[in-house]
């Protein structure tokens, strides 16, 4: 519990990032103290051993997906496998479309980065509406793995984002 309270007291709150009305939560001061990254990394590990079974696979969302799941995939000695946006990923790859708050993005991954039957956890930083989120599944599912559910650090629990995603979601700071 000191553990998570010392994580928590490493976000930072900004308000009217990117823009008006927003309050953004900075996950970066974590990764700026070794302490806290530690703690970070072997909370995740424990959470995801109690609430999993047989990982194999950590796929982690662009871009601050990126700043610990590929760390969080080796201390559970599973592979790890990026969601990108479209056009940075070579070879045959797998596409959906998704809505953001004023405009459609899409996201990808490679067709050969997750064997059929595979078991996954999907990790974020922030569930905000669970656009993104679902997005990930859906290219899961595309590539016929088996979504376990999702581990973010932080939900913006108001958005009420977790009822629109189908697999068990779990985080790590909000402490439900
Ligand atoms: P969603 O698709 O759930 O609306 O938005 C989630 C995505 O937006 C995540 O990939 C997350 O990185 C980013 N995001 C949304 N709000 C915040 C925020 O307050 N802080 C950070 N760090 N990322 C956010």
């Amino acid at each position: 519990a000191n553990d998570i309270q010392y994580l928590r007291s490493k976000l930072a709150q900004y308000p009217d990032f990117p823009k008006k009305g927003i309050l953004f939560e900075d996950i970066l001061p974590i990764f700026r103290d070794p302490k806290a990254f530690q703690i970070l990394i072997d909370s995740l590990v424990s959470l995801i051993k109690e609430k999993f079974e047989n990982v194999d696979v950590i796929v982690g969302l662009e871009a601050r997906g990126f700043l610990f799941a590929p760390t969080l995939a080796l201390a559970l000695g599973c592979s790890f496998v990026p969601v990108r946006k479209p056009s940075k990923l070579p070879g045959e790859v797998v596409e959906v479309s998704y809505k953001k708050e004023y405009e459609t993005d899409s996201f990808a991954m490679q067709k050969d980065s997750i064997k059929p039957g595979q078991r996954i956890v999907v990790i974020d930083d922030i569930l905000a509406t669970g656009g993104t989120a679902l997005a990930a599944d859906q290219l899961i599912e595309k590539l016929d793995g088996k979504l376990l559910g999702h581990v973010f650090l932080m939900e913006l629990d108001f958005l009420k984002a977790r009822d629109r995603l189908q697999a068990p979601t779990y985080n790590l700071l909000n402490g439900q």
